[in-house]
């Protein structure tokens, strides 16, 4: 006998670990046998469902540290001189399922989260500052033609172009992901961005919208499309090894953050809808200010647990941030939690990787199903009561805030003096890849365009490249023969 004994889940030492409770040794399997029955039920299950986008990923913890002071723009705790937050990291790709190749060609996931004094602060963004779409109503869309066809369950170019050509709002999304950073060299050599617009308030109250930047310490590194090619049959889980392995080692990656600051009055005449999340702000018009640097520096425990089943949501925010106006960060702050409630259930914020660290949680939530932590034994379960229970705080009701239109309308973003769909995407690739990633950008469009069948896709493919570029277009032109 050891001390070290297999148990039941209920704590009661097991007879066998190998064999399972029969009439005689060669007889039938004993229905009573609790302990096979419940090895058996638990294995079964022991997947939550995948996330719908973003299924394959990996991730890791580590520290922020303020370095400079960006007080005049904010009040949260978190981004005060000096300040120190642990922090915690889900990298992922948005189409593949959680098998699926890293190195395939996708945006990449860059979920960050600040374990603040006043609770989880999440940005929740990509390694692109931009979108494919800018209303949250268009988001299953485009994640189905990103995914697989209803009959054959295969992927499908054409049913991806379809989607893109039919959207012209994705077009600057689209060039960065067929350019160098739509296939990185690992998680760790790519720059995250929040990419929503959201808000910043000071001790005085005052606002402005922020974007946030995060500048890797390793370089923005590209991958040959070729050697991607290569890993994606070699070693499906490249980045996800990558990040482990280099954090073992003692190698910590770094990135910088920054922010765009633009004065809440500005927005209404900034010359593209700051709002609008397939829009940059120029980094001329509001040049980014440093705030800080995290450092990833310890491994998840266990896969499942910590990464899996991390919970962020872009709504998790702190005194002195908050949203905007963005349509699409309006639909996802509804989405995020609402997912996590359906792959783990109403109380996920509860495991030990979504609970707050310094802050405690009190409010009068506090049944469902997985319930474990409860008020004391006298609390009251309701507000407002006369128990001593906690209250809400009145003079926060205006934080976050921002003037509306009034009328209820269903219609796009009234357009800024240099909207357009294709604008921006054209200055990314006539001002900003170099003539060798140009060369590359092209490469990668004529090999896309081979993958489509059917005529009108072709077309409005070769337009829509046409409305980015004519120049492009013609070169795309020559070399499919169209
Ligand atoms: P800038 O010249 O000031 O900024 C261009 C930015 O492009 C750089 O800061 C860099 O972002 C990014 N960049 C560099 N190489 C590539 C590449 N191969 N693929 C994608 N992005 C790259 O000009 P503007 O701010 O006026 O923006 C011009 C265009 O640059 C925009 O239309 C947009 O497409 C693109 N861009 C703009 C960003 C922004 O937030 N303003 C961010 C990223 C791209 P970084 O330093 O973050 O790596």
């Amino acid at each position: 006998m050891t001390d070290n004994f297999t148990t039941t889940q209920t704590g009661t030492p097991v007879a066998s670990d190998e064999f399972s409770l029969t009439v005689g040794s060669n007889g039938v399997t004993a229905l009573h046998d609790r302990y096979l029955v419940e090895k058996l039920a638990s294995f079964n299950r022991e997947r939550t469902p995948e996330r719908n986008p973003h299924a394959k990923g990996g991730g890791a913890f580590g520290e922020f540290e303020v370095t400079e002071d960006v007080s005049k723009y904010t009040r949260a705790a978190v981004f005060q001189p000096g300040a120190k937050a642990e922090t915690l990291i889900r990298f992922s790709s948005v189409a593949g399922e959680q098998g699926s190749p890293d190195t395939w060609r996708d945006v990449r996931g860059f979920s960050l989260r600040f374990y603040t004094t006043e609770g989880n602060l999440d940005i929740v963004g990509n390694n692109t500052p931009t979108f494919f779409i800018r209303d949250g109503i268009k988001f299953p869309d485009f994640i189905h033609s990103q995914k697989r066809l209803g009959a054959s369950g295969l992927r499908d170019a054409d049913m991806q172009w379809d989607f893109w050509t039919l959207s012209p709002e994705s077009a600057h999304q689209v060039t960065y992901l067929m350019g160098d950073r739509g296939l990185s060299n690992s998680w760790r050599e790519l720059n995250g961005y929040g990419s929503h617009t959201y808000q910043w308030i000071n001790a005085e109250g005052e606002r402005f919208w922020v974007k946030y930047h995060f500048l890797s310490h390793q370089g923005v590194v590209r991958m040959d499309p070729a050697e991607a090619e290569r890993i994606a049959g070699v070693d499906a889980d490249y980045y996800r090894r990558d990040l482990y392995n280099a954090i073992e080692e003692g190698n910590f990656p770094k990135w910088d953050m920054y922010v765009q600051i633009m004065p809440y009055a500005e927005a209404k005449d900034y010359r593209f809808n700051p709002f609008d999340l397939t829009k940059t702000w120029s980094n001329k018009d509001y040049p980014r200010i440093k705030v800080g640097t995290f450092t990833l520096n310890r491994n998840p425990k266990n896969f499942f647990a910590e990464i899996e089943q991390a919970a962020f949501s872009p709504g998790n925010q702190v005194p002195g941030t908050d949203i905007s106006p963005d349509k699409m960060l309006m639909a996802r702050v509804f989405s995020y939690p609402d997912a996590q409630r359906h792959r783990i259930g109403t109380n996920y914020n509860q495991l030990p990787v979504n609970q707050p660290h310094a802050t405690e949680v009190r409010n009068y939530m506090h049944q469902g199903n997985m319930q474990f932590l409860y008020n004391d034994a006298d609390a009251r379960v309701y507000a407002p009561n006369s128990y001593g229970g906690p209250a809400a705080e009145p003079a926060r009701a205006g934080e976050g805030s921002w003037e509306n239109d009034g009328e209820l309308v269903r219609s796009a973003y009234a357009l800024h003096a240099e909207d357009d769909d294709f604008g921006q995407a054209g200055t990314l690739y006539r001002d900003v890849f170099n003539d060798e990633e140009k060369a590359r950008f092209l490469d990668t469009l004529v090999g896309q365009y081979g993958g489509l069948t059917v005529d009108r896709i072709k077309e409005r493919f070769l337009q829509y490249w046409a409305n980015v570029d004519a120049d492009l277009a013609d070169k795309i032109r020559a070399r499919v023969g169209a």
